[in-house]
């Protein structure tokens, strides 16, 4: 019997450990419900319905091959070992993980008792990360990442024989309810959504990306939306790459020079999030306590002892204030998703004008986000908090997104409709508005809508000048320079940065 763990792996194209276990001999398909991982504080509801409509997926295209999708609770090592007793077998297959701190401890768990029981776990790399490379030069994993994504995706099996467990497998139990409440307005999951998604994406979409990420009025349906796809292995950055390039030499594009270098470049720019998912990755793997111990030892200390609960729970509900923040929190929680930019502004926003520790905020964004991915997540609170080490921190001002982001306030007014009727002149700075111009609206601020919590220019310049002071101190640069306009992460103009 060969066993197949799954894990964020939920498909069975582009999956070479289970087209390889087809070839060894009967297939025992595996998926586990950990408490470990369901009862972290980084998990929630969404992600498990989110989750569960991938499995449906995942066990139909099994059964359509003759197998069937085993679902079992508990601890991994628990569940192998009752497993193991009843039918002894050989091989354990998966994808190495590049999780959280949880699916690390677990792995190590899980390799412990493989060797206990002499069990050879074969686990195959994805997302083109290079386990155990030591000096993480970055060409190392560019190179890797380049072979990866220009390599065929594996083929599906078409038959698998299933294993048969002899007298039966350990009994499921109940199923684990996560923390909260999934979101009325969530993606849904399984495979034939992912590629409905890419197929029109890439069809139709991405020519016009690059112009569409910045704004949430125009990313929330110019961007890929693949992201839960990913992070829970539904669909492959290599199946991605290959429907691009087929998109590329389709004749349709083919026979337009014009059409065909705008598409070549809007791919370009698509790809750049893709490598740098992969250079996410392949830090994690060289950090598993990444989303624990600030990257730059010396910036510890920096906001920790002045964790402020109540301005926490403001910016959690979106009560900040200041509407540009408090729509994007509105949305997240409605959809479970914001674009990259709002998420930058967003928590920028709580680290800095606030001036939080990024663990409590990136715990809570990690709930919030369905396509929370631990790697790119625990990255960029690094990279937005100043604590990664090179360069400052990312600052975003909310009333300057808002201008050039939503000129009209048509985001504002969609998440916070308290403020439909709030004349454009004040729209993202409401607490301008004199009092005659509050009643004739009718928005009371203070009561209707808060005032703000902090004055966000004092508040930023003060976070400005303390991470550029620790960084001094730290050595990590030589003295203290603005934010200035410039190229951004998300290549466009910064110019609604400090
Ligand atoms: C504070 C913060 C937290 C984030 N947390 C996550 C997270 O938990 N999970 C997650 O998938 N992305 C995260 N991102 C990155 C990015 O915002 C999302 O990947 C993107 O918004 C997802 O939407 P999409 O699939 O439509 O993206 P698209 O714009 O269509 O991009 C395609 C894919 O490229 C990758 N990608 C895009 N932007 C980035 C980036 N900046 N860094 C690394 N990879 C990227 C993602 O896999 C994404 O699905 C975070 C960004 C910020 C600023």
């Amino acid at each position: 019997m060969e066993i197949v763990w799954f894990k964020h792996d939920l498909r069975i194209r582009d999956h070479a450990p289970l087209t390889e276990a087809v070839a060894a001999g009967p297939v025992l398909a595996l998926f586990i419900h950990e408490p470990e991982i369901i009862l972290a504080p980084d998990f929630s509801a969404s992600h498990g319905a989110f989750i569960r409509e991938c499995l449906d997926s995942l066990s139909a295209a099994l059964q359509e091959r003759g197998a069937e999708l085993v679902e079992l609770t508990g601890s991994v090592p628990g569940l192998l070992e009752k497993i193991w007793l009843q039918q002894p077998f050989a091989n354990l297959w998966s994808h190495e993980e590049t999780g959280n701190w949880a699916s690390y401890q677990r792995d190590k768990l899980v390799a412990s008792w493989c060797r206990q029981r002499g069990v050879r776990w074969r686990q195959a790399p994805q997302n083109g990360v290079l386990r155990g490379l030591t000096t993480r030069t970055k060409q190392d994993w560019l190179a890797e990442l380049e072979v990866y994504s220009s390599s065929e995706p594996v083929k599906a099996p078409r038959n698998i024989v299933p294993a048969r467990l002899d007298p039966m497998l350990p009994a499921p139990v109940a199923p684990l309810q996560a923390a909260g409440h999934d979101k009325p307005g969530r993606i849904k999951g399984g495979r034939a959504e992912a590629i409905r998604l890419l197929t029109e994406f890439v069809r139709t979409k991405i020519i016009r990306y690059p112009q569409s990420i910045s704004s949430p009025l125009t990313a929330e349906d110019g961007c890929s939306r693949l992201s839960p796809f990913l992070a829970h292995g539904v669909i492959t950055v290599r199946e991605i790459v290959l429907a691009m390039n087929r998109r590329v030499g389709s004749p349709e594009i083919a026979s337009n020079k014009y059409r065909q270098e705008r598409l070549i470049n809007a791919l370009r720019f698509f790809a750049d999030r893709l490598s740098w998912r992969a250079g996410y990755f392949q830090n994690m793997e060289s950090m598993p306590r990444l989303e624990f111990d600030n990257i730059h030892p010396a910036m510890s200390g920096l906001r920790e002892e002045e964790f402020d609960p109540a301005r926490f729970a403001h910016w959690k509900n979106g009560e900040t204030g200041y509407p540009m923040v408090d729509a994007a929190m509105k949305m997240l929680h409605h959809t479970g998703w914001i674009n990259m930019r709002m998420r930058g502004m967003v928590l920028s926003f709580a680290l800095n004008e606030l001036w939080l520790h990024w663990r409590e905020p990136a715990l809570f964004l990690a709930r919030e986000f369905v396509d929370y991915e631990p790697a790119i997540h625990y990255n960029q609170m690094q990279i937005h908090a100043g604590t990664a080490g090179a360069g400052s921190m990312l600052a975003y001002n909310p009333v300057k997104q808002a201008q050039e982001l939503d000129p009209e306030g048509v985001f504002v007014r969609r998440w916070l409709p308290v403020l439909q009727a709030v004349p454009d002149a004040y729209i993202f700075e409401p607490w301008t508005m004199p009092l005659a111009a509050q009643t004739a609206c009718g928005v009371t601020i203070g009561i209707d809508y808060p005032v703000p919590l902090v004055d966000h220019l004092e508040a930023a310049r003060q976070a400005r000048s303390r991470v550029a002071d620790a960084q001094i101190a730290a050595g990590i640069r030589q003295r203290a320079v603005r934010n200035k306009a410039g190229q951004n992460r998300d290549g466009a103009n910064q110019a609604g940065l400090f």
